[in-house]
């Protein structure tokens, strides 16, 4: 019976976890290692200044006061008795497209355990609330047996978002898009009249090229985009070395 690792960035409490533990609970062993409360948007923080304890709340559910990253290190490394064959990271109350990938504890949860070479998976409710997550749930476990059937290429994760607030239309795999926020830095006053800047909220703007992330919500379809590890441009390589001729400088 395949081991699957559960974890997300919305904290265990989070209707999204449980929606998604329903759904793959069939597909084999579940254990939960979660952060004991909200952590979206820490993206891949380590905790490293204080010490990490895990609380059991019931059988294989853990509850741990760090984040999504540092949740799937201590499962790999202390809570789990063998390697997890699956790790899903989710559901995200909110989509993970574009630049929200950089900023997402979600997507970071699934960075870490294809760090360590577990097959990995993001998902995102890309809809707003009140949130169902019903069929993004059916979504997760359909793609979990495939994966667990054939894996996923090599230090590559797989980032699903699944629209919400439409009927879904089809599945897209797709490549990161752009999706930066305009308007999102609020200036707040306290109850002194002190000046203080809140993030959060805004508009969107995005790139939404027809084979992005962005563009697959846009039009109703579920997206699912394979994520490498590796950030080198490889153009920019041979840009720098080429036409820089940068190897042949002394920067000294
Ligand atoms: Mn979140």
């Amino acid at each position: 019976m395949p081991l699957i690792l559960l974890t997300n960035d919305d904290g265990i409490t989070s209707p999204g976890l449980a929606a998604l533990r329903e759904a793959v609970s069939p597909l084999g062993q579940v254990v939960i290692v979660a952060p004991d409360r909200d952590n979206s948007a820490v993206s891949h923080s380590l905790t490293m200044h204080r010490p990490l304890r895990v609380v059991k709340q019931a059988e294989s559910v853990y509850a741990l006061d760090g984040t999504p990253a540092d949740c799937v290190s201590i499962a790999l490394a202390r809570i789990l008795k063998k390697r997890p064959d699956l790790l899903i990271s989710g559901i995200n109350s909110g989509p993970n497209l574009g630049d929200d990938i950089s900023y997402s504890g979600t997507v970071s949860a699934a960075v870490e355990g294809t760090m360590y070479s577990i097959p990995s998976m993001a998902v995102s409710l890309a809809g707003e609330p009140p949130y169902d997550f019903g069929p993004a749930g059916k979504v997760a476990a359909k793609l979990a047996v495939m994966i667990l059937a054939r894996g996923l290429p090599e230090n590559t994760l797989m980032n699903v978002n699944v629209p919400g607030d439409t009927a879904i239309t089809g599945t897209k795999v797709t490549r990161q898009g752009r999706r930066l926020w305009e308007n999102s830095i609020q200036e707040v006053f306290d109850p002194r009249g002190r000046r203080h800047y809140w993030i959060g909220g805004g508009t969107p703007v995005r790139d939404s090229g027809k084979d992005t992330d962005v563009h697959a919500i846009q039009t109703g379809c579920i997206s699912v985009t394979p994520i490498h590890l590796d950030l080198t441009n490889h153009e920019g390589v041979f840009h720098l070395r080429d036409d820089w001729q940068l190897d042949k400088e002394d920067l000294t």
